[in-house]
């Protein structure tokens, strides 16, 4: 990880590589004020955010949940969360339950408008029905890659199974006798019937249900038969009254089927589809089954891990739900597929962080200073700015002795031309203490630097020097006596390339280097009680939360959340 050159404390404020998006509406909600001008859907206006409960969320779902919430809100309507529960095999209570405090976290607000597609069992199978009624739907004997098979190809018709025309008593005594577990699975689908030659292979007698001996987190045994994503999503609207279905690109495709079965069934309501460009992010990847492979396989810590792109992972590293909804609403909602440079996120989190977190002092990788000239047993109590961002965050009294721990890098033996840190014989100012000067370095029998003895100015305690000499270096430090012990994990990139799925996949790509924890750094004794999710500004060293897990009296661990400036540098040009 590259560190800054000499951040003077002036520059602490970040400077933004950010261009400055308008606020202006997106194509979606320009779709959403034109309905509500002509008074479509009675002038309501009702969105919702449709998670799988499969994994975990991740910055791309916050998207999602912001856009809709966002529209809820802009436009007096509501917003729902609704589970997509129809795979009984990969849902779990464990997701239902962090995606629950994920999306509240992120400040969005369901009120009492939580559902799960699983409520709507009955009704779809009840649809189901209806379509076997009217000739639109039959019992299929065709194996899943017979199903493929028969489904030709984007150039080439498929061929109708050899059940198209099975009669529909028969079809709905077949169907009830699935219902009733009278086979195994995989036996028999059921099967809409649109056309064979249909253009969009979607529409090509797409499956509706399947048979899954399987329990499901919320009707148990009730069904060994399921219906597909599908047959669900698109009813699962209607029942709810959304009025408009917002989902990411890879849709578009299924809109004309969501379309064909609020077409042929009883539903009470007609939604209607648009599709939006999902988030990608550079360095970073977001398929919910290469998350998990990543958890699952040890590569990070879990779901929660700081260099993971989920909410859970973001709120660890010490992301704020503000510095996320400002993140989207830079990036904006499009109708082209692009990539977002991870560094926009991070000029987001800075761009908070700098107005909320308290400055303080913590020193990474100690090198010890001793005051020559200093009384032994004096300690002044020094009294510090908390954020000069933020007046009504006060001050803090900071003790200064005679020993004093500084950064390594602080200090150069042979210092070239332009290091204004400290040197033998050089002079640097310590933040809200004294001028130093160094005397002497002293070396261990390898020849290691182990300790500075410098002198103090006494004549300094302004920061200035009295005879009006120039000192240009200034560095932060920690008194010995004083200083709190903590582990600090530093972070970069969880992948080597900007685009992890390149060359040879994602876990080839994964960086070595991507945590490194350091242990026995000092901080200023004002962190003793620090409490988890704390952020605080380390002056120089960048921004940081105690972390939510393995922080607590007597062990503070303090995850860097980004450093002061973009030091992952230019912003590429990934887009395509
Ligand atoms: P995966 O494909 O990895 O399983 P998913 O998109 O299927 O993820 P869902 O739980 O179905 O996950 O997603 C819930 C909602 O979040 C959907 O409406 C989906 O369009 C949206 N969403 C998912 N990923 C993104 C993303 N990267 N950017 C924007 N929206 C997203
Ligand atoms: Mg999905």
């Amino acid at each position: 990880m590259t560190r800054p050159e000499d951040p003077g404390f002036e520059n602490a404020t970040d400077s933004t590589d950010a261009t400055d998006v308008a606020k202006e509406r997106d194509f979606i909600r320009q779709i959403v004020a034109d309905d509500v001008a002509a008074g479509r859907n009675g002038g309501r206006v009702h969105t919702r955010f449709p998670p799988e409960p499969n994994g975990y969320l991740h910055i791309g779902h916050a998207k999602s949940i912001h856009l809709n919430y966002g529209i809820a809100q802009e436009f007096g309507g509501k917003f729902n969360l609704r589970f997509d529960d129809t795979n009984p095999e990969t849902e779990e209570t464990e997701y239902v339950e962090s995606i629950m405090r994920d999306v509240r976290w992120l400040g969005a607000n369901w009120e009492d408008r939580l559902f799960y597609a699983s409520d709507y069992f009955d009704t779809l199978y009840a649809w189901a029905v209806h379509l076997i009624e009217h000739g639109k739907a039959y019992v299929c004997s065709l194996s899943e890659d017979e199903v493929r098979a028969y489904r030709g190809t984007v150039t080439e018709p498929g061929r109708p199974s050899p059940d198209r025309d099975r009669p529909i008593a028969e079809s709905l005594a077949m169907f009830a006798r699935m219902r009733a577990g009278e086979f195994p699975d995989g036996k028999y689908t059921l099967r809409a019937k649109i056309d064979m030659a249909h253009p969009n292979m979607k529409m090509r007698d797409p499956l509706l249900y399947r048979i899954k001996h399987a329990s499901h987190h919320r009707t148990g045994d009730k069904w060994c038969i399921y219906p597909f994503y599908d047959f669900t999503h698109g009813q699962s609207d209607a029942i709810e009254g959304i009025t408009h279905s917002i989902c990411t690109l890879e849709f578009e495709v299924n809109r004309p089927l969501y379309d064909w079965f609020i077409q042929n069934l009883p539903v009470p309501h007609e939604p209607h589809q648009y599709e939006f460009a999902r988030l990608n992010l550079s360095y970073t990847i977001m398929s919910k089954r290469k998350l998990l492979q990543l958890v699952r396989d040890g590569h990070v810590s879990g779901w929660d891990d700081p260099r993971l792109p989920t909410i859970c992972g973001l709120r660890r590293r010490g992301y704020t739900p503000e510095a996320i909804r400002e993140f989207n609403q830079r990036i904006g909602v499009a109708k082209a597929d692009s990539t977002v440079d991870y560094s926009l996120l991070e000029w987001a989190i800075r761009d908070h962080l700098n107005r909320v977190a308290p400055r303080v002092m913590a020193v990474l990788r100690p090198l010890k200073v001793v005051l020559t000239n200093y009384p032994q047993g004096q300690v002044e109590q020094l009294t510090c700015v908390n954020n000069p961002e933020d007046p009504a965050a006060g001050t803090r009294q900071v003790p200064f002795a005679r020993e004093l721990w500084i950064e390594q890098d602080d200090f150069r033996e042979d210092a070239p031309a332009k290091f204004f840190r400290l040197r033998p014989g050089g002079e640097v100012r310590l933040k809200h203490a004294y001028l130093i000067r160094c005397e002497e370095v002293v070396k261990n029998e390898r020849g290691e630097i182990v300790e500075l003895r410098c002198t103090y100015d006494p004549a300094t305690r302004s920061g200035e020097a009295q005879d009006g000499r120039k000192v240009k270096g200034t560095l932060h430090w920690v008194s010995c006596a004083h200083a709190v012990e903590a582990e600090v994990r530093l972070y970069d990139h969880l992948f080597n390339r900007p685009l992890p799925e390149e060359g040879d996949g994602f876990i080839a790509n994964l960086n070595p280097a991507s945590l490194e924890a350091l242990r026995g750094c000092k901080l200023e004794p004002s962190l003793a009680a620090a409490r988890p999710g704390d952020r605080v500004q380390f002056l120089r060293n960048g921004y940081f939360c105690a972390d939510s897990e393995d922080c607590r009296p007597g062990k503070l661990v303090f995850n860097r959340t980004a450093t002061l400036k973009d030091t992952w540098a230019k912003i590429a040009a990934l887009s395509g």
